[in-house]
């Protein structure tokens, strides 16, 4: 099998480690692992895998410190923050330094398999970012335009590094301007899940992220509104 997937598994406990790499392979990924957040980072950047299950609490460099530096280094790697049920305040973190998505502990291995495929299937349709022009990019609104070939966004002729989730919701909005739609629909049609909990959080902490690098004013967005009470739409 050609297009095997890798997935790189950065997690310091050897049993959880040993738990993903067996469902994972019985699902023809291959795997690697890195049991500290350095080796992790030096994995990411030397191996390019297709996704990265990243723990949050690691020896050396944490989880979040490895996100966040890949996503500096511009590496839109697919992401899924491993975080602890209780450690409410990581899941948001993780999405707001770059994160694509995260799963708490325990947690099942069906979702987790499930996610895994979502995510790399969603960066999978990304067509490689090379030899983009602005030029070629469709207008959406006012100065923002989407190259859909490339997958790239730019304002004002400028590129915009969006990670793929920011992409898929700024490009599912647009397309169907002043629609509303709310976190929970929102879910089901950019994250490709069901309503599960609390997870429409997720979907503010993107928007936000959206707004901050999309907007010149973050704080007065022209082109991601909220309809207080419904959700949020793409205003033309
Ligand atoms: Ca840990």
């Amino acid at each position: 099998m050609d297009n095997q997937k890798t997935v790189l598994i950065v997690e310091d406990e050897k049993n959880i480690v040993d738990i993903l790499r067996f469902n994972l392979q019985r699902e023809h990924y291959l795997t690697s692992e890195a049991y500290d957040g350095e080796d992790g980072l030096s994995k990411a950047r030397a191996e390019k895998p297709d996704l990265i299950l990243l723990d949050v609490m690691l020896p050396k460099m944490n989880g979040f410190d490895v996100c966040r530096a890949l996503r500096q280094e511009g590496d839109n790697v697919p992401v899924i923050i491993l975080t602890a049920r209780e450690e409410e305040a990581d899941k948001v973190l993780g999405l707001e330094i770059g994160a694509d998505d995260y799963i708490t502990k325990p947690f099942s291995m069906r979702e987790l398999i499930a996610r895994v495929g979502a995510n790399i299937r969603r960066t999978a349709m990304a067509a490689p970012a090379a030899a983009t022009a602005a030029a070629s990019a469709m207008p959406v609104a006012g100065d923002l335009s989407i190259n859909t070939d490339s997958h790239q966004v730019f304002r004002g002729g400028k590129a915009i590094d969006l990670t793929q989730r920011e992409y898929e919701l700024l490009t599912f909005l647009a397309s169907h301007p002043n629609k509303v739609y709310s976190r929970v629909d929102l879910m089901e049609q950019v994250w490709n899940y069901g309503y599960v909990g609390d997870d429409v959080r997720t979907v503010d902490v993107t928007v936000r992220r959206l707004r901050e690098k999309i907007e010149a004013d973050p704080a007065n967005p022209v082109f991601i509104l909220t309809r207080r009470g419904a959700g949020y739409y793409f205003s033309v």
